[in-house]
C-alpha cells in the first residue's frame, strides 16, 4: 500500500510506492531551525518511487547546498521533504500520513542537541553523525 502525505494546509499531497529506509533524527543546530523542532525527523525514499499528487505548484525550495535543498509548502511552511539534483530523496516523518512503516533507527548529532531537550532512554545516540561502518 502506497505511503501518502500532506502539508500542514492540505495544499501539497504525495503518495510513495515503496518502503521508506532508514529513519532517523538528528538533533543538529540547523536541523532545528529548518524543521523548526527540538530535531529533525525523516527517512530516505527512492526517487523513482515517490509522487506529488496534488499542489506542486505551491512548492518552494531552500537550497541549501547546490544541487541539495529542502522543499517547503509556500501557504503553511510544512517542510515536506529533502531534494537531491531537483529529486526527492527524504521525506520528513512528521507530514507522513499514518503509518510511515518505519521507526527512527538512529539519533544523530545527540552531542549538539538543544539545552532543553531531554533525550529518550533506550534509543541508539550518535554524538556527531552515523560512523561509516554501520
Ligand atoms: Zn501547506
Ligand atoms: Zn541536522
Amino acid at each position: 500500500m502506497a505511503i501518502e502525505g500532506e502539508c500542514f494546509c492540505g495544499a501539497i499531497t504525495y503518495s510513495i510506492s515503496s518502503p521508506l529506509r532508514d529513519a532517523r533524527s538528528c538533533h543538529c543546530s540547523r536541523c532545528r531551525k529548518a524543521f523548526s523542532a527540538q530535531a529533525s525527523a525523516y527517512a530516505e525514499v527512492d526517487p523513482e518511487a515517490f509522487e506529488w499528487k496534488t499542489g506542486e505548484d505551491q512548492l518552494t525550495v531552500y537550497q541549501i547546498q547546490p544541487g541539495f535543498g529542502l522543499q517547503f509548502c509556500k501557504v503553511c511552511g510544512s517542510t515536506l521533504c529533502g531534494i537531491y539534483d531537483g529529486k526527492v530523496h527524504g521525506v520528513t516523518l512528521g507530514c507522513i500520513n499514518g503509518d510511515p512503516e518505519v521507526e527512527i533507527g538512529r539519533h544523530i548529532f545527540v552531542g549538539s542537541k538543544a539545552k532543553w531537550e531531554v533525550m529518550p532512554e533506550g534509543v541508539l545516540q550518535y554524538e556527531a553523525g552515523v560512523p561509516i561502518d554501520t
